[in-house]
């Protein structure tokens, strides 16, 4: 059997839908589109399951995952809300934002999705075929970004397929993800609240929600996010950044005046460069030139989150 056929590429329509569903109820992995990036799913109440998601990643086991719920009332059973968060997820859900909250004691999860911490990562995602596969599922679905760890993120099917043919049972193409980075995700902490990755919910965003600024970071003890670790989303060459030229050997991802061989947004636009990111690194990856250089992009709104992917991606 060839690995492709070992991860068949379905069309999101009702038939894979109901197929991913029961793919994730027995227990199996299943890639699935979000308004992110995809996702590699499995039942997050199930040991054998979640266990299977870190094989198949070569993830390491401290990284928790982020849980996937169809609803906020499906969320309170897992963790404990309190006002601050009810406002966060009635604002921001369904979404590309993440809360990181106490877990529910009792709560069915399997230990491993959150690496033994007594927080759980929660998030009600927006997109259509997401969203139907966890109603149909019935279960909470644990769901990082569907690479091998530590690689550049997939924002299309066969994104899914390069990385991970063979480890996956089924793989949804609905297209290229919308909003191209993965979720904000925010710690409501008793003393204020602290973004640990930032994503396409900005900082003012939140801060208008809540009302107060985020706690200055830095007093934090050890990594809590892997998206925090310096080396991430690599495309396995050097990269340059804050580039307006080429070296010869370079392939340069442009934005706005800087052209580049590829641009993330030719009209300096940074919410379809966000979408646009990861296609282009995974082009730069694939390109001839030994070298990757990019473009500055501007730090405000979800440019932040670009920056920060583009930090990780040169470390
Ligand atoms: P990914 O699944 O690749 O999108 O990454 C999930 C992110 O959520 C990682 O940065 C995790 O470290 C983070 N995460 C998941 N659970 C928790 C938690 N309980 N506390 C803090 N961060 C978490
Ligand atoms: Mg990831």
């Amino acid at each position: 059997m060839t690995p492709a056929s070992r991860s068949p590429i379905l069309a999101a329509d009702a038939d894979g839908i109901r197929r991913a569903a029961r793919q994730l109820r027995d227990g199996g992995l299943a890639a699935l589109p979000t308004e992110t990036v995809y996702g590699l799913a499995a039942r997050a109440d199930t040991d054998a399951s979640v266990a299977a998601i870190y094989r198949a990643k070569g993830r390491p086991s401290f990284n928790p995952l982020i849980v996937h719920v169809g609803s906020t009332q499906q969320a309170e059973d897992l963790a404990h809300f309190d006002e601050r968060a009810r406002a966060l997820a009635s604002a921001f859900w369904p979404g590309p934002l993440t809360l990181v909250l106490p877990l529910r004691e009792g709560a069915r999860l399997a230990k491993a999705v959150t690496a033994g911490l007594p927080t759980v990562a929660l998030r009600c995602p927006a997109h259509p075929v997401m969203r139907a596969v966890l109603e149909q599922a019935g279960v909470p679905v644990a769901a990082p970004s569907a690479n091998r760890s530590g690689a550049v993120s997939p924002t299309t099917a066969e994104h899914v397929a390069t990385s991970l043919a063979g480890a996956v049972d089924l793989i949804l193409d609905a297209g290229p993800c919308a909003a191209g980075v993965e979720s904000t995700i925010v710690a409501l902490r008793s003393g204020g609240w602290e973004i640990l990755r930032p994503g396409p919910v900005t900082e003012n965003h939140l801060a208008a929600v809540l009302g107060v600024a985020p706690l200055a970071s830095g007093g934090r003890h050890g990594i809590e996010a892997p998206g925090q670790l310096a080396s991430h989303y690599a495309p396995g060459k050097p990269v340059r950044l804050e580039a307006t030229w080429a070296d010869p050997d370079e392939f340069l991802i442009g934005f706005g005046d800087v052209a580049g061989h590829l641009s993330m947004s030719a009209r300096g636009d940074l919410e379809e460069a966000a979408s646009r990111l990861y296609a282009v690194l995974h082009e730069a990856a694939s390109a001839v030139q030994p070298r990757i250089a990019v473009a500055p992009i501007p730090k405000s709104g979800v440019g932040s989150a670009i920056n920060d992917r583009l930090r990780r991606a040169a470390a």
